[in-house]
């Protein structure tokens, strides 16, 4: 990697702990990891590590080494949009970009994706 990547590369802030990220990372570990393994299992993904992260950028993030991160607060949010967050860093596997395969890949798997990312653009993660 270059040292111009380094430069410009921001690492995800994280929140304060305290007791009620505590108590929502206990259930985000609780629920979320079985979730993504149910969907990723339904729709044929394959993905390395699950961890969940208290970040106040991101709900989510998938990387390289096949690994997705999800924000302790996605336990927070609706069931479809909990689902639309997964099924993102899903297919992140296969497209790590917003192109058009990519969201073709995520309406096949996710209908209505862009709907619902619009709902989700009215919830802020703190
Ligand atoms: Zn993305």
């Amino acid at each position: 990697m270059s040292r111009l990547f380094f430069f410009f590369r921001r690492k995800p802030r994280r929140a304060p702990v305290t007791p009620e990220v505590e108590r929502l990372r206990a259930q985000a570990k609780a629920e979320l990891p079985a979730r993504l393994a149910e969907l990723a299992a339904q729709h044929g993904f394959v993905y390395n590590k699950v961890f969940i992260k208290n970040s106040l950028t991101r709900w989510g993030s998938c990387s390289s080494l096949g690994n997705i991160n999800l924000n302790l607060r996605v336990v927070t949010l609706p069931p479809e949009l909990q689902d639309l967050i997964m099924l993102h860093e899903l297919c992140h596997l296969k497209y790590l970009n917003h192109g058009p395969e990519f969201h073709a890949l995520l309406e096949s798997v996710c209908p209505g994706h862009r709907a619902l990312a619009r709902q989700l653009r009215e919830y802020r993660i703190v």
